[in-house]
């Protein structure tokens, strides 16, 4: 199978707008009215995105029942096993295996254009709330920062596939690398033609992203300040985009604060006590939630 036809077939599938096409819209509608009353009338909103959102955007997901880990058969037809290749021993044990994944996931994400709802969370941080707002993203595919999210308004808790260090971790440093591709990739044995270096040491380097059993990551140590300052100031509004991570808020935060939650899988809401559930993909859910926003806008100036 080829990549576009994987990347074609995880639409609608991972975090997709919701094929039920009828049933249950009147609660849809009616939970997409409530959770706008409910930004609209919010101090603080902390904003989370996951897998959902970056896959309606057309980069498959890495942990779901058809994610890569899984289900990719570019790999699985070559009896290769990504989660064994992208794992933190297989950039050691065969850096040119590792790194020709990695190029197959920098293409696929480099492809993807942010979709709408991008635009919406974009607004949201830039012009609606400001410095009321924060974002939380666990996607390493950059697509937040292409669609103008500013960078000191969010933070990229499992890194950056666009950043790159030291996989012997002589030093600290990340630096930028947006090429695609690095290096070409035998279309057979799928292995990186070369591997991109540490400008310090000479050795390897690594994507600057959350691998497994990772000791090595490199986690960008101001975004989690200003992360865990905005947690500070209390967020009285949490708003969960297409992601199945468990999301708990710290213990600095005293009172529970509001959750939207969103996600077209109806069984993710349990997860959440009392969340203001949404059943439905990332970008309609945000582009419905915008528009009642602006209606609540217009009937508070008239
Ligand atoms: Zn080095």
């Amino acid at each position: 199978m080829s990549e576009e036809k994987f990347t074609d077939e995880r639409k609608g599938l991972c975090g997709g707008p919701n094929p039920d096409d009828g049933r249950g819209l009147e609660s849809d509608i009616a939970s997409v009215q409530e959770a706008a009353r409910v930004l609209h009338s919010a101090s603080y909103v902390l904003i989370s995105t996951g897998a959902g959102m970056s896959a309606e955007s057309g980069v498959p997901t890495y942990r779901d029942k058809h994610g890569v880990w899984r289900d990719f058969e570019l790999y699985s037809e070559r009896g290769l096993n990504p989660a064994e290749i992208a794992h933190i021993d297989g950039f050691e044990r065969d850096p040119h295996l590792a790194w020709g994944f990695q190029e197959t996931m920098r293409a696929l994400m480099h492809r993807a254009e942010p979709h709408a709802g991008y635009e919406v969370v974009r607004a949201w941080l830039q012009q609606r709330f400001r410095d009321r707002s924060f974002l939380l993203t666990s996607n390493i595919d950059g697509l937040h920062v292409r669609s103008g999210v500013d960078k000191h308004r969010m933070w990229e808790r499992y890194g950056c596939i666009w950043n790159l260090s030291c996989l012997a971790r002589c030093t600290d440093e990340i630096w930028r690398e947006e090429r695609v591709p690095l290096f070409e990739v035998d279309p057979q044995t799928l292995r990186s033609a070369d591997i991109p270096k540490c400008p310090v040491c000479g050795g390897p380097a690594r994507p600057a992203t959350q691998l497994d059993h990772d000791p090595g990551l490199i986690k960008d140590p101001i975004g989690a300040a200003r992360y865990q300052s905005f947690l500070d100031r209390k967020p009285d509004v949490y708003v969960v985009i297409g992601t199945t991570l468990w999301f708990s808020w710290p213990e600095s935060v005293q009172e529970r604060p509001t959750v939207i939650h969103i996600n077209p899988s109806e069984e993710t809401h349990q997860r959440y006590d009392d969340a203001l559930a949404i059943t439905m993909g990332a970008k309609d859910a945000l582009i419905g939630m915008e528009w009642m926003l602006s209606r609540l806008d217009k009937s508070e100036s008239s």
